[in-house]
């Protein structure tokens, strides 16, 4: 695992971009996943016997949950709605590496799910930790901070001093705002792939009040979270021809707004989610 995660340079369009490169510290517990949990993974074994979480089955935060309870020792139970067959035959994606894992599944059915997830706040003893679904949490803020202290110290080297904007994409707004809360001395751009700019906003709010520094790019198009779009394959295409691999679900909007609406250095803090990449690429080869 790496200590600090490096700086790596990327030719897009003729720009030139940087790269923090998240996408390389661990297989399961990369990106922003594993900075959000960081205070988790600093947590003694002996503070919990269980976790539980809840969300999509395809979720880059259940993988990197289920990870770290394989790590600590603690079981892992995820509540989620009824599974689709095709995703429980399939031997790839976050899904299949998470059980592997270890992970234990409960299904819930749809019109229940909603009351159920609110109740099990309601039941936990105090040696289960619930970890609200994506890792949208207070918690967050200090691996976001440890984020910000590497890119400050390596900043200080001359080839990057002349960066002044930070990008990563958005679900729940999490890691943008707590970076940017970090980083009060750079800009930071966002997009929203989980609704719109409202929403994100809403959600970011629940947490802190949005800093100044922070600036919500619009994307052009409305994309809906997790459908396919011929402009996010061939934008990944290219990032991955320039030399580095992207999630397909949120980075695509990132890098479209980014070479849109920008025209300073910036750098780009990969978010990770790869291992997510293997049952989006299936999708897109069986569209139309
Ligand atoms: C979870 C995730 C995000 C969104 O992070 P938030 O903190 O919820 O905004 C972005 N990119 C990837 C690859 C993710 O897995």
């Amino acid at each position: 695992m790496y200590k600090i995660s490096p700086i790596s340079k990327l030719t897009l369009d003729g720009r030139d971009f940087f790269i923090k490169r998240d996408d390389i510290i661990d297989p399961y517990l990369s990106g922003n996943k594993y900075r959000k949990l960081y205070t988790l993974l600093q947590t003694p074994k002996n503070t919990y016997t269980k976790v539980i979480s809840y969300g999509g089955i395809q979720s880059n935060a259940m993988l990197a949950l289920a990870a770290i309870c394989k790590h600590k020792e603690w079981q892992f139970t995820y509540y989620t709605k009824k599974i689709s067959p095709i995703v429980k035959a399939q031997e790839y994606g976050n899904y299949y590496e998470a059980l592997s894992l270890g992970m234990e599944v409960v299904e819930l059915q749809y019109d229940m799910y909603k009351e159920y997830i609110s109740s099990l706040r309601l039941s936990l003893d105090e040696n289960t930790l619930l970890i609200d679904q994506g890792g949208a949490d207070t918690d967050a803020k200090e691996g976001l901070e440890v984020l910000a202290l590497e890119i400050r110290e390596q900043f200080k080297q001359k080839e990057f001093s002349h960066i002044k904007a930070i990008s990563t994409p958005s679900g729940t707004g999490t890691t943008a705002l707590y970076l940017a809360l970090s980083l009060p001395e750079y800009t930071i751009y966002t997009v929203p792939c989980i609704g719109d700019s409202e929403y994100l906003k809403v959600q970011m709010q629940a947490l802190h009040s949005i800093p100044k520094n922070l600036i919500i790019l619009e994307p052009k198009k409305k994309y809906h979270f997790a459908k396919l779009y011929d402009e996010f394959l061939e934008i990944y295409n290219k990032l991955k021809e320039s030399g580095i691999e992207f999630d397909l679900l949120y980075a695509p909007s990132m890098w479209l707004s980014l070479l849109g609406e920008t025209s300073q250095s910036v750098l780009y803090v990969h978010s990770g989610g790869l291992s997510g990449n293997v049952s989006m690429l299936e999708r897109y080869k069986h569209k139309c």
